[in-house]
């Protein structure tokens, strides 16, 4: 069971996963990296924080890159609450910090008639014009547009009073700081600070690794999903994919944070993301059909994020390109737009250009065996080669299209829902199950007749087809089947 140095050790790897580009240039001390010093590029600070959880103090001291520097968070403290301090000389954060919880009352004291005027005369006042403002909010559901028609000059510095602040909703949080310039998620000890004051309300789902529930924060819906203690590598795993730099995306489930708290006898592992009513999309299409344009905009989102998923960024502020190896209906979340998001990236991997290889070691057959692509059923998968993965994606993705096209009601006619191969291999199929008819036989889901008679549905055929061929270097690209998909959405006849 980790013990609180192993959770230090992989709070220390996130950080230096978040600071990974930083080569050279200043020394500072990092409390949490293995040899107790790091180095910035040179236009970095030494970073050095005390923040307040649970009523401890818990210190920081790292390296900070010149883009994190600009991410308003880092250097800047709040009365109370957190002391942060940038500066740059070599081992300058050596010196600790503490929260001085007495300066304001001696401040307080030695000006007070000044401030006793502005606690009678100012304080009602402001609070009588914030519980105007507040509840005329409410009511008209309006507190994120609020905070967002007020946010902070970016060039002035967000403080932790400021970030934490009551009228802060999720949204605001994250939009902080995917503007703010570290793209990769808020700060750990924010993270800790949200997964903390979360309340469980009920669960939602089952999958591989336990349950994901629905939480509320300060109002707002999100989901958690829960981790045993046994699967912590697969809790880590996720966090560390979801907070790959740049990899924020409408069609991508918004990651909010990662907390792991040991509570003495086991290690809850939390991964708080955005929630979405309408669940998984195998759960939507089980329960509703969708309308021509409704099949064209789903699935050109759920196109969009594999696009975005599979595509690498190239730059400092870059991102590498990333395989899911488990997409299916069961992992794509559907948003209240009628859109949806890529859910459950726990069995991504990254691309790693300068070694052409892949972050972790793998093994021939991940994923769910349904939607396994024939080279990963019968091995012959080349995994030497990063595009293979991408291929193996777009297969799937060729089937989730599938099930989604058949829920589509033209004239008031459409099919029942039905996961691939349905027809064809028993409810729990093995391996050899699958491979017999993907492989030997070479079937697929079967493409209705009636697809033809419609131009919207004709093309979702043809990009099936093209998407799950045989062989894997003629499929189509997520970029090419979003660019199909969007000359669909201008149609006119999809609106009908
Ligand atoms: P696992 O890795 O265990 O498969 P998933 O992340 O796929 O976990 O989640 C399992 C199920 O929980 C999903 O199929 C979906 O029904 C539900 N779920 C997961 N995340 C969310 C969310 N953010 N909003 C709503 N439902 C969710
Ligand atoms: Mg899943």
């Amino acid at each position: 069971m980790p013990g609180p140095r192993e959770q230090r050790c992989q709070l220390a790897m996130l950080i230096v996963l978040a600071a990974a580009h930083m080569t050279a240039g200043l020394k500072c001390v990092c409390l949490l990296c293995a040899n107790r010093t790091c180095e910035t590029t040179a236009d970095g600070a030494c970073w050095n924080s005390v923040m307040l959880i649970d009523g401890k103090e818990e210190t920081v001291k790292s390296c900070l890159s010149p883009s994190e520097m600009k991410g308003q968070v880092f250097c800047y403290s709040s009365r109370n609450v957190s002391k942060r301090n940038c500066c740059f000389t070599d081992f300058c954060n050596n010196e600790t910090l503490h929260l001085n919880t007495e300066r304001p009352l001696e401040e307080e004291e030695a000006g007070w008639s000044r401030l006793q005027l502005i606690v009678v005369i100012l304080v009602p006042c402001c609070l009588l014009c914030v519980g105007i403002l507040l509840g005329v909010c409410v009511v008209q559901g309006h507190r994120c547009a609020y905070s967002r028609n007020h946010k902070q000059d970016p060039e002035e510095p967000l403080d932790d009073q400021m970030l934490m602040s009551p009228d802060k909703c999720l949204r605001d949080l994250i939009y902080d700081m995917s503007t703010s310039g570290s793209g990769s998620g808020l700060p750990l000890l924010v993270q800790r600070t949200i997964a903390r004051t979360i309340v469980l309300q009920e669960t939602i789902g089952k999958g591989r690794f336990g349950e994901v529930w629905r939480g509320r924060w300060r109002g707002e819906d999100v989901a958690v999903k829960i981790f045993s203690s046994r699967d912590e590598r697969s809790w880590f795993r996720e966090a560390e994919i979801y907070q790959t730099i740049m990899l924020r995306h409408e069609n991508i489930l918004g990651f909010i944070a990662a907390d792991n708290k040991d509570n003495g006898s086991w290690t809850q592992l939390w991964l708080v993301s955005e929630y979405h009513e309408y669940g998984s999309l195998y759960d939507y299409l089980n329960r509703y059909t969708v309308s021509l344009e409704g099949m064209v905009v789903m699935a050109l989102s759920i196109a969009s994020g594999l696009a975005h998923l599979h595509m690498e960024i190239i730059g400092t502020q870059g991102k590498p390109a990333i395989a899911h190896r488990d997409l299916k209906s069961k992992n794509v979340l559907v948003k209240r737009n009628g859109t949806a998001v890529i859910a459950d990236l726990g069995l991504a991997v990254k691309h790693d250009t300068s070694t052409n290889t892949i972050d972790i070691p793998s093994n021939h057959r991940v994923g769910t065996k349904r939607y396994m692509a024939p080279e990963i059923l019968d091995e012959t998968i080349n995994m030497n080669n990063f595009e293979s993965f991408k291929r193996a994606d777009i297969y799937s993705l060729g089937l989730v299209f599938w099930e989604l096209a058949r829920r589509c009601s033209v004239r008031g006619l459409h099919e029942e829902f039905q996961l691939p191969y349905y027809d064809l291999v028993p409810s729990d199929p093995s391996i050899e199950d699958m491979r017999k008819v993907v492989c030997d036989q070479k079937l697929r889901p079967s493409v209705p007749n009636q697809w033809q008679s419609c131009e919207a549905l004709r093309v979702m055929g043809k990009l099936m087809r093209e998407c799950w061929y045989a062989n894997s270097s003629a499929r189509l690209t997520a970029l090419r089947v979003k660019k199909t998909l969007s000359q669909l959405t201008v149609m006119k006849d999809i609106k009908d």
